[in-house]
């Protein structure tokens, strides 16, 4: 896969990116995404700034054609950073390549069911996060879309959460944390918000309920679910609190850290 995407990479070549942000496109790029444009006006300018060195130092490239135009590259790099505002692009250092495509990519799967019977299949991808590799996300899933804010969804987000938790080299769900206790509390807090969405969605599935607000690819893993919380934390905080308040907590002491 990795290397499938160095040879997009070096066939469409990298683009150059204006350096600092200019004032008109940053406007328009919050103005698209409701959750940008609500934060408070210092956060907006240390995002903007923050968004800049992202463009400083990360690589961009189109797939299949799509042309990666500066509105795109700055409306991935002001919604990549926001999870990282408070935190810093460390968590981002183990990567240079974002490949964007047009639309969701189709990815070859295997697997072995329960009865040892080998499938090959394709899943469309809206995004993906690999330990040591590139981003790689849809342009069509990634595009401003306020009904995809409602239900708290946002796969840059997500892809971006993912790399922030294998910053400490495993996948788990569970970000570099500062102390034990602080990875206990974590453990429990999210242990028990993913084992009752889980329920939530189990019976709202067998018994032809609502499904719960929250995506349900949150319920696949531990992994999952904290990037599925961590896009709907970021973009509808309202409807966060709401359904998980403990995690909103969680998320707070973690993602905007009281500086000593
Ligand atoms: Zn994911």
């Amino acid at each position: 896969m990795f290397k499938q995407i160095q040879q997009f990479l070096s066939t469409v070549g990298l683009l150059s990116l204006p350096r600092p942000i200019d004032t008109p496109l940053w406007r328009d790029t919050l103005a698209q995404y409701l959750f940008l444009s609500e934060l408070p006006i210092p956060e907006q300018q240390q995002l903007r700034q923050l968004a800049s060195e992202f463009l400083g130092d990360k690589e961009f490239a189109g797939a299949n054609g799509l042309l990666v135009t500066d509105a795109i590259a700055v409306s991935i790099a002001a919604q990549a950073c926001l999870p990282v505002l408070h935190l810093g692009l460390d968590y981002y250092a183990d990567f240079k390549g974002i490949v964007i495509h047009p639309g969701a990519m189709l990815a070859r799967r295997e697997a072995v069911d329960a009865a040892g019977v080998h499938h090959r299949y394709s899943q469309a991808l809206a995004g993906e996060a690999m330990q040591g590799g590139p981003i790689t996300l849809s342009w069509q899933d990634a595009s401003p879309s306020s009904e995809k804010t409602a239900h708290g969804s946002n796969v840059v987000i997500h892809e971006f959460v993912h790399k922030i938790d294998m910053s400490d080299g495993s996948a788990n769900g569970c970000p570099p944390l500062a102390t034990r206790a602080a990875y206990t509390q974590w453990h429990q807090l999210m242990h028990t918000a993913y084992e009752r969405f889980r329920g939530q969605l189990a019976i709202s599935q067998r018994f032809g309920q609502p499904a719960p607000w929250l995506d349900a690819y949150g319920a696949t893993s531990p992994a999952e679910f904290f990037a599925v919380t961590s896009e709907a934390y970021f973009v509808n905080r309202v409807q966060f609190v709401a359904e998980f308040a403990d995690l909103a907590l969680l998320f707070d002491a973690f993602y905007k850290p009281v500086k000593a």
